[in-house]
């Protein structure tokens, strides 16, 4: 456990917005510790200097958990890249890992599992039975390592997300479980995005909602309909690309020469950080309870996103003075709030 004097993630929700911060996979695959295409955290093993790094920029932007970088450490990803002998050592250090680096502050750690690409509702028993061996083995491993909940993401099946939630219920642990929304407005299976929170409430998640695929303009809507039917805690981690309605995710944007810009050629549909900070605005406007960012997050985001919030957190001691700027000077800073009022309007 990150901290004996922590309060929980229940107790925080309780008490107002938690901030996270995710996108680990894609940000090390930036800075050339992950392979795109099979996308498997080895990072974890390999430079655990440089996973601890990426938690530590975060909590210092002021996320307030840490999740262990499990994302895809699973067995049938690890097959992919014969790895799978490294599975355990793989998964406890992963949360060794963001221990650590959560008691430098106040953070807690979340254990993450997600969609395992082994789950077919045509063959739903058989199919069930593997995820839930799978996701057994990892959360075994992290409930012995510590962690304070569990985060289940991405998850493209509401059955899928339900064994999950299951899982996590028989370790007594509290549990987040959300929703990846490729498809226009339904779960892989056929129920629409509002619909499955809401019976993964009723099956007793503690947390639920969306999280990766869309940017803030195509995220918020679902979400705020989400939040008008359930009565539990909300979490929204988009991503910080500019998805839109005709390209509500970042899978289906295309550069001018109408190529798929997912995942490799994304760069010139990244938000700003003045667009994060609205997001979590809005967010909280709306009553989403856990705000944070997912693939292409990265720390100066996750610090503007956290100044929206009202809080002063320790990477703000380098927050932007352009004032202090020899030549922009004031004129930067004047045409940053036009543009937030544009944006706002
Ligand atoms: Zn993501």
């Amino acid at each position: 456990m990150s901290n004996r004097t922590t309060r929980g993630i229940l107790d925080r929700l309780k008490k107002g917005v938690v901030q996270g911060a995710e996108g680990y996979v894609f940000e090390l695959e930036r800075r050339g510790y992950i392979k795109a295409g099979p996308y498997v955290p080895e990072v974890v093993l390999d430079f655990p200097e440089a996973v601890k790094e990426l938690h530590r920029e975060f909590l210092r932007a002021g996320s307030e958990v840490m999740v262990a970088l499990t994302y895809y450490a699973h067995r049938e990803k690890l097959k992919d890249v014969g790895r799978e002998n490294d599975l355990e050592f793989m998964n406890r250090q992963a949360v060794r890992l963001a221990n650590e680096v959560a008691r430098e502050g106040d953070a807690l750690v979340a254990g993450n599992i997600c969609n395992t690409w082994a789950y077919d509702p045509h063959n739903a028993k058989e199919s069930s039975r593997v995820v839930r061996a799978m996701y057994e083995e990892q959360l075994g491993w992290a409930v012995e390592e510590g962690i304070d909940f569990v985060i289940s993401e991405t998850n493209d099946f509401l059955g899928e997300a339900l064994i999950a939630l299951e899982v996590i219920k028989q370790l007594k642990l509290p549990a987040m479980v959300t929703l990846a929304s490729v498809q226009h407005d339904q779960t892989r299976d056929g129920y629409d995005y509002v619909e499955a929170c809401k019976i993964l409430a009723d099956h007793g998640a503690d947390i639920v909602g969306l999280n990766c695929d869309r940017g803030p303009e195509t995220m918020l809507p679902i979400i705020e309909k989400i939040r008008s039917v359930i009565s539990c805690y909300v979490a929204a981690q988009p991503v910080p690309y500019k998805t839109n309605a005709q390209f509500p995710t970042f899978e289906s944007l295309r550069t001018g020469s109408g190529e798929q810009a997912f995942p490799l050629l994304l760069e010139p549909f990244l938000c700003n950080r003045f667009e994060m900070a609205e997001f979590a605005r809005k967010a909280q406007a709306i009553g989403v309870n856990y705000i944070g960012i997912c693939c292409g997050g990265a720390p100066h985001y996750v610090r503007a996103m956290a100044e929206a919030l009202g809080r002063t957190v320790p990477a703000s001691k380098y927050s932007p003075v352009m004032e202090l700027h020899p030549v922009l000077g004031a004129r930067v800073e004047e045409k940053h709030k036009e543009f937030l009022a544009d944006w706002k309007s």
